[in-house]
């Protein structure tokens, strides 16, 4: 477990950009781990867990604490909202049309729940991603203004695919002035290869799975 790797980093990410460390919180994207591997992250006081797809998390939530506050991270069909309505996850940060938007707020009033949710804006325009086009984000929000089982905290985005860190920045910078534009307060931004560019553009949720378990994985042999 990387954990207190990965704290210092953020930490010193702060300093540099002036940034109370208070404000960026760490979500550990947890898919492709066991519970075992989990716990370590909630003994050392991490409870905010990220999952990307929902039966996965089916599986694995029953075995965690009561006290995981689940982010829902992932791709997400309609016909499986329920499942995240009726076990309670606060947070989805895939919100990328209006007709999930009204399958969110419809199944968290049938399960008395209320979402956070952030909206997916696809600032890296590549077809692989999965937000909603930037110029469908204020009409987006609206919409779900006048849903009353979902409130829209904030934005999420993915950087376009780079090996160079920096490579994310305009995407990440879009996401912001956008937020601030709509005065969103929440950005999650900022995975393993990115995240201190993500805490200098203003992160407030940082998405990190592999950075969090590196040092357990075996050295790959050279050549
Ligand atoms: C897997 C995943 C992450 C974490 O990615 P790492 O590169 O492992 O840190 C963040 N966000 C989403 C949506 C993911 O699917």
């Amino acid at each position: 477990m990387s954990l207190a790797h990965v704290r210092a980093r953020i930490e010193a990410a702060c300093a540099r950009a002036g940034r109370d460390p208070g404000e960026v919180r760490l979500v550990a994207v947890s898919k492709g781990r066991t519970p075992d591997e989990i716990r370590p992250l909630i003994d050392a006081g991490l409870l905010d867990l990220g999952e990307n797809r929902v039966q996965e998390w089916r599986d694995k939530a029953p075995a965690l604490p009561a006290a995981v506050r689940w982010h829902f991270v992932g791709n997400l069909q309609r016909n499986k909202v329920k499942y995240l309505a009726a076990g309670g996850v606060g947070w989805v940060h895939s919100l990328n049309s209006e007709r999930l938007a009204r399958t969110l707020s419809d199944q968290a009033v049938r399960h008395d729940h209320r979402f956070t949710a952030l909206i997916e804006v696809d600032v890296a325009r590549e077809p692989t991603k999965q937000g909603a086009r930037v110029e469908d984000v204020p009409a987006l929000l609206e919409t779900c203004r006048t849903l009353p089982g979902l409130e829209v905290a904030g934005l999420m985005a993915m950087a376009p695919f780079s090996d160079d860190p920096e490579g994310a920045r305009p995407a990440f910078r879009e996401t912001v002035a956008l937020a601030d534009a709509l005065d969103l307060k929440e950005r999650s931004i900022g995975m393993s290869r990115d995240f201190e560019v993500a805490i200098e553009e203003g992160a407030t949720l940082l998405r990190i799975g592999t950075a969090l378990w590196e040092a357990d994985r075996p050295v790959p042999a050279a050549g």
